[in-house]
């Protein structure tokens, strides 16, 4: 019997014109559509005429639906994974039945499309050579800190997604941390109030307030300087870790590991505290 494939579909990222017309032609032609949010994926059927049928597939039934799904293409069906915006996959549900459906054997076959990522990277100003993407940043305030110390010395541009809730606090984290590096914050990318604020991290923070703090945020971070790291910001590094309850030689191991330093200069450091 032949089996069916899985078409990972992007779809547009809010302006309901951004999708390819193939994207349009395997959504109708398909014979499931797996969406994150069904009533929200409507919007977009009803305006291209899909008739297709939508389910629900989203980071909480994934595990449990990857099985039904596996089952159907395995009996010929074809299926299309589609998310609330953007590409399946980056910062949302699809890795498992792609994963999935290549141990299986099962074609998997990707319609590209719009991500913010990307989007707010072509028009950022900032270095498109090399880049570098994190999704989500940790929520807490300590651990995040933690996580951007793997940032010091990198040079390419550096991407995150976050919550508005979170941009102000976010920003004044890299501000402590990395510096007053160029910095561009994407807002409402291909929306109505689309905005990209853009300078020093002081001065996009200046900028922005609970008024225009609304919607979604893709942050964009300047690499730093190729440069050399002193002693005393190794410390500083260590003493942050430890604070997190590291031990000194579990510290010295992942700074040397994440910032690419030798272990030994770490250590000598360590010798310090
Ligand atoms: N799969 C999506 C993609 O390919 O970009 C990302 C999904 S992730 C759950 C949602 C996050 O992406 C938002 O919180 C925001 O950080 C970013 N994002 C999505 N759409 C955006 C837009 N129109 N403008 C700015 N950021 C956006």
């Amino acid at each position: 019997m032949k089996i069916g494939t899985l078409y990972i579909v992007a779809t547009p990222i809010g302006n309901l014109e951004d999708i390819t017309f193939r994207a349009i032609r395997i959504l109708q032609e398909v014979d499931l559509i797996a969406a994150e949010d069904t009533r929200n994926s409507s919007k977009l059927t009803a305006k291209y005429d899909i008739k297709t049928e939508l389910i629900s597939y989203h980071k909480f039934n994934e595990k449990r639906k990857t099985e039904f799904l596996i089952d159907k293409l395995k009996s010929g069906k074809s299926i299309a994974v589609i998310s609330d915006a953007g590409t399946p996959g980056i910062s949302d549900p699809s890795q498992i039945i792609v994963k999935e459906c290549i141990k299986n054997e099962i074609p998997v076959i990707p319609i590209p499309g719009p991500s913010a990522i990307i989007t707010a990277l072509s028009a950022s100003g900032l270095s498109t050579e090399n880049f570098s993407f994190f999704g989500f940043l940790p929520k807490s305030k300590s651990k995040q800190r933690a996580f951007l110390q793997n940032f010091i010395l990198r040079e390419e541009t550096l991407i995150f997604y976050e919550s508005p809730k979170r941009v102000i606090q976010t920003l004044q984290n890299f501000l402590d941390i990395l510096g007053n590096q160029q910095v561009v914050v994407a807002k409402e990318l291909t929306k109505i109030y689309e905005t990209f604020f853009r300078g020093t991290i002081k001065e996009v923070l200046s900028q922005l307030d609970e008024t225009n703090l609304k919607g979604e945020f893709v942050i964009l971070l300047e690499g730093a300087e190729e440069r050399e790291i002193s002693d005393s910001e190794i410390e500083k590094l260590l003493r942050e870790k430890i604070s997190l309850g590291l031990s000194k030689r579990e510290a010295v191991k992942e700074i040397s590991k994440s910032i690419n330093i030798k272990k030994n200069r770490v250590y000598q450091v360590s010798l310090r505290i």
